[in-house]
């Protein structure tokens, strides 16, 4: 099956065509700053010209989407069809940032490919079965059962997919395996995984929480917020922008961007080296968490921008572990390699993996397992 797999977010589209049977990527590209002035691509233009794109010959049989936010009731692939986009436009609440784009691109597809099956991938849907102790927020009754305010948890494609891989490079029985996947990019988020479930995930009723980001804080103690609006003059449009757009790493250093933090780091740049120890310091606190959590660990993950590619970053992150079974060898560690490889001594009690994130992989995946057997 040729399944196209289409990530519409809130100013880019990107796209890739997956061939399910030898998972090789047949065609991929992207178009960005989508809608951003008059002038520019809109949702449809997008679509439009990405199908244009395709070689000569070439049919696609799916169309597999992402879909940032399932809510509640969307927990596995769903088939497309009118009755569901309504329901779809009825979580927008839960993610205003980026379900309104995805469902943008579902239609635009729809539109242009009517003939084939379209399903919805939930990012959502890998932390359906989070136990209550770690999904429900401590809140009044009112909030959580009208509101639907819980923990969802996001990039649950990158960590299933991910920690897939990481259950086949640890063999044996995959139900005992205990992971800890740390999907480490502009948005980050570190999952506990029992037996291929997760279990407890850093991000929470929004991507917000958790680890400190590219531009959003992660945790912050939640009064900040009642604070800024009674005494800081900021409306709740303002304290948005300050949590998703200018704080994290941006907050801490003027810029978003591990690569170049890490090279102000190195040439001394003070505030450069404290955003890094409080970066690694928040995920040391999540890992040495779901360790507890999970009652041992023995395999711990890196993947996502980050992850994959900063050998400082992921020293960082287990920096004084050794106590728990974790370390890295650092040759491993900083040589040169794209690929999935074990980066632990071969003596070492838990496996250190980096393993590339293919999130449109596991699209393709679902989507292909949902069209040969509609449920
Ligand atoms: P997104 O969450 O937008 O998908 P990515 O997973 O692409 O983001 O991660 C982007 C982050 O990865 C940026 O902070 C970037 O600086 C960092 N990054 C990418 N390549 C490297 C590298 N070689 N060394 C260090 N950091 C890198």
């Amino acid at each position: 099956m040729s399944v196209l797999v289409l990530n519409a977010g809130s100013s880019s589209l990107k796209f890739q065509v997956i061939d399910t049977d030898t998972e090789a990527s047949l065609h991929s590209g992207v178009f960005e700053e989508l809608g951003v002035s008059p002038d520019s691509m809109s949702i449809d233009a997008a679509i439009t010209a990405a199908l244009e794109s395709l070689p000569a010959g070439l049919n696609v049989t799916a169309v597999g989407h992402r879909v940032v936010h399932g809510g509640e009731q969307f927990v596995d692939p769903t088939m497309l069809q009118e009755d569901v986009l309504t329901q779809l436009d009825g979580l927008f609440f839960l993610a205003p940032l980026h379900n309104p784009a995805n469902l943008a691109g579902i239609r635009a597809a729809m539109h242009a490919l009517p003939e084939i099956p379209h399903v919805a991938v939930f990012d959502t849907a890998f932390h359906h079965t989070l136990p209550p102790a770690a999904s429900t927020l401590a809140l009044p009754e009112e909030l959580r059962r009208q509101r639907g305010i819980r923990k969802y948890g996001f990039h649950g494609t990158s960590h299933r997919y991910v920690s897939g891989v990481a259950s086949d490079l640890l063999g044996g029985d995959p139900h005992t395996h205990r992971v800890i996947t740390l999907h480490l990019g502009n948005g980050s988020s570190a999952t506990a995984i029992r037996g291929g479930q997760s279990m407890d995930t850093s991000m929470s009723f929004t991507p917000t929480a958790g680890l400190v980001m590219g531009t959003r804080p992660g945790d912050v103690d939640p009064a900040v917020v009642t604070f800024l609006l009674e005494h800081g003059g900021y409306s709740a449009a303002e304290i948005h922008a300050v949590l998703n757009s200018d704080s994290g790493l941006k907050g801490l250093t003027g810029s978003s961007d591990f690569r170049e933090i890490t090279r102000r780091a190195r040439s001394g740049d003070e505030d450069a080296v404290l955003a890094m120890d409080i970066w690694s310091w928040r995920i040391r606190h999540y890992i040495g968490a779901y360790a507890a959590l999970l009652g041992g660990l023995d395999a711990l993950v890196f993947t996502g921008g980050i992850g994959e590619n900063s050998a400082e970053g992921r020293a960082l992150s287990v920096l004084g572990l050794e106590f728990m079974g974790v370390s890295i060898d650092s040759y491993l560690n900083s040589r040169p390699n794209s690929k999935t490889r074990t980066i632990s001594p071969s003596s070492s009690p838990v496996s250190v993996f980096v393993i590339p994130t293919q999130e449109e992989l596991e699209i393709a995946r679902q989507t292909a397992a949902l069209v040969s057997s509609p449920r």
